[in-house]
């Protein structure tokens, strides 16, 4: 009887427990069943909430912005042209000078140089009166460059026939070029060269302190750095150009001058008195300090000065003339079309002139990556001499450059 009693209540506990779990299972399987159903809600109608936020809240428009690099004076010494020669096929060629460079070089929205040669007057000549071949600015179109400037102390180097012969091949090549002119009508017409892009319009103007003694044969023109000229140009630029940002690049300064003289710094706020807030220099065949004033107010235009870039490619060995820098230059434009600068660096370059196979060859070379490549110098004496220039060049921009250090 006692082991009756014992399986009965044992019987009965399990059909209660099984009772009980199986009301959960079903209760556990409607809550997934609601879950699903609520899921399904939300990807068909999202929240009003949402929606009106997206109404009140819409993605502010990104600023336009543009990059800008600027080059020094790409010389044009004899040493130069016989290396470009190549005696199978009778053409010069330029190209290998620039195959180093070239990714820095096209890796912004616009490249401006200086070029301090006239082109394509034979016999071609290196210095004191240069004239290299057509090829030579092809080259530096093909390395990145889109915007040449005439205006230098070699620009009547070969008269008004090298003037003129310049200004025709950068027509025929299709490259940007501001600071001489075939007369006076021309100069009028393209007072500035204009750089429509990212919707950005800037002019370009471009002077040079002199010509070496040689006036240019009328009616060619040259843009002499004269303030009576300087405002005249820029009064006619704010009137029928309009831009929303004038950029002067000029040849000035004292040759071999680690530093400005009075008369550049003068001439910057002279610029800047006229509302021309970016000033880049080149002549001196050195580096000068770059500054970027950033303004107190807010409403204020920032300033900025590169007093000088140096020799980009030359012939000029002389520690430190064996070097340069290339400035890069970014703006951005609001809403209001008020032009900001966003950022302002500098990369150094260095001039390398080994031989190979029995003939001199040249490179320009983006200093800082090859400053960790010594095993690519085919001489020891080479690199310790752009180690030189690099040290030198790092001291003097350390100490001297405002809100501007090397791009890395
Ligand atoms: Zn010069």
């Amino acid at each position: 009887m006692k082991v009756f009693k014992i399986v009965l209540i044992f019987g009965l506990c399990l059909f209660i427990h099984n009772s009980c779990v199986s009301k959960k299972q079903v209760q556990q399987k409607e809550e997934v069943k609601e879950e699903k159903v609520e899921v399904e809600v939300k990807k068909k109608a999202p929240p009003i909430e949402q929606k009106v936020k997206k109404i009140e809240k819409p993605k502010p428009k990104k600023d336009d912005e543009i990059s800008l690099l600027f080059i020094g004076d790409f010389m044009g010494h004899m040493d130069q042209i016989n290396a470009a020669y190549n005696k199978k096929t009778k053409t010069y060629e330029y190209d290998t000078c620039f195959s180093k460079i070239k990714p820095i070089l096209s890796d912004a929205d616009v490249t401006l140089g200086n070029l301090e040669v006239t082109l394509g007057v034979k016999p071609y000549s290196g210095y004191p009166q240069f004239s290299s071949p057509p090829s030579y600015a092809a080259a530096i179109q093909n390395a990145g460059v889109d915007i040449l400037t005439t205006s230098n102390n070699h620009s009547c180097d070969k008269r008004k026939k090298g003037l003129e012969r310049t200004i025709h091949i950068l027509d025929s090549l299709h490259i940007g070029y501001t600071g001489t002119f075939i007369n006076s009508v021309e100069k009028t017409k393209n007072s500035a060269y204009v750089i429509n892009k990212n919707n950005f319009k800037i002019a370009v103007i471009s002077y040079t302190y002199g010509t070496n003694g040689i006036k240019p044969t009328p009616p060619n023109v040259v843009n002499y750095l004269k303030k009576e000229t300087i405002k005249k140009d820029v009064e006619l630029i704010n009137t029928t150009i309009k831009p929303d940002q004038i950029i002067a690049f000029v040849h000035w300064g004292d040759q071999y001058k680690d530093l400005p003289n009075k008369s550049q710094t003068d001439m910057f706020v002279y610029f800047k008195s006229l509302g021309v807030n970016i000033v880049i220099g080149a002549h001196p065949h050195v580096l000068q300090p770059m500054k970027w004033e950033k303004s107190v107010k807010k409403e204020d235009k920032d300033n900025l000065v590169v007093y000088s870039l140096g020799n980009f490619v030359s012939h000029q060995r002389t520690f430190p003339r064996d070097g340069g820098a290339v400035f890069k230059l970014i703006l951005t434009k609001d809403s209001t079309n008020t032009v900001k600068i966003k950022k302002a660096n500098y990369f150094l370059t260095w001039v390398y002139e080994p031989i190979v196979n029995g003939e001199k060859e040249y490179y320009v070379l983006p200093a800082d990556a090859y400053a960790s490549k010594p095993e690519t110098f085919t001489k020891k004496k080479d690199y310790d001499k752009m180690m030189r220039f690099i040290t030198h060049a790092r001291k003097l921009l350390g100490e001297h450059n405002e809100n501007i250090t090397e791009y890395k």
